[in-house]
């Protein structure tokens, strides 16, 4: 059977309705939101700090520490409170994804820790994580060569599709989600994660449409920084 309409109506190559703020978290030393359709992640970031215990110290460089969670109330059925394998793996892919965008090499033995939280669960928390971070990451003021930017691409029956919802993650003859991150000025991917299967020419395909979510993406991130810092040079 073909997928010939997508259950929300949007074409396929069309991203959910997406918000961008940042500064929602008056305490943190940088914070952001950002929401993908029924997806809302938030992130604080507090640092560089000291680290502690000093034996974790780099003098080199300071270190870059994501912790990803939901929220009990994120999902329909309440999700259990805590760390599990999955949020351990998210936030491990969230710190791989960030990291190449942000140099902490003028603050050896810190650490920047960046929380995550999803208030509401729709499909893709990792990558509106990722987002809300980069954001709330240029916030904090961290030295970056770019945000970053990620969202997810895949297959839903037969058709490739850009910003998969939880509906079309559940579709009855299976989905292949592939969460991406890039850096948009240079185009470098910072996280490619699969899971289902994909042939060669579809991935072309879905990689293609992860471009154009991640530029609409980019002005967004870049309207809500503007819009509390005012211009940014070098755009
Ligand atoms: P991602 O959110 O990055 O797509 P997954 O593919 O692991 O990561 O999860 C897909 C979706 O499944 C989540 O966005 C959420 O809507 C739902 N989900 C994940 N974990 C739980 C849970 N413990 N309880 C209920 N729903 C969950």
């Amino acid at each position: 059977m073909s997928y010939t309409k997508r259950f929300d109506s949007r074409k396929f190559d069309e991203p959910r309705e997406m918000e961008a703020k940042v500064g929602i978290v008056k305490r943190a030393d940088g914070s952001a939101m950002f929401r993908m359709g029924k997806t809302i992640a938030i992130a604080a970031v507090y640092g560089p700090r000291q680290l502690y215990p000093s034996f974790l110290q780099n003098p080199e460089t300071g270190i870059l520490r994501c912790n990803y969670d939901m929220l009990s109330f994120s999902v329909t059925d309440r999700k259990r409170p805590g760390p599990s394998r999955r949020s351990v793996e998210i936030s491990l892919v969230t710190t791989n994804s960030l990291l190449p965008a942000i140099d902490l090499s003028g603050f050896p033995n810190t650490v920047v820790d960046v929380f995550i939280q999803i208030i509401q669960a729709d499909a893709g928390t990792r990558c509106c994580g990722i987002c809300a971070a980069s954001m709330a990451l240029a916030d904090a003021g961290i030295p970056m060569k770019d945000l970053v930017c990620a969202i997810s691409v895949g297959k839903v029956g037969d058709k490739v599709v850009l910003d998969l919802n939880k509906e079309e993650e559940d579709h009855q003859e299976g989905a292949t989600d592939i969460p991406v991150a890039m850096m948009p000025r240079s185009n470098e991917v910072t996280l490619l994660q699969l899971d289902g299967e994909v042939n060669k020419e579809d991935l072309i395909q879905a990689l293609r449409y992860a471009k154009k979510g991640v530029d609409q993406i980019y002005k967004l991130q870049k309207d809500a920084l503007k819009k509390k810092y005012g211009g940014i040079k070098n755009e």
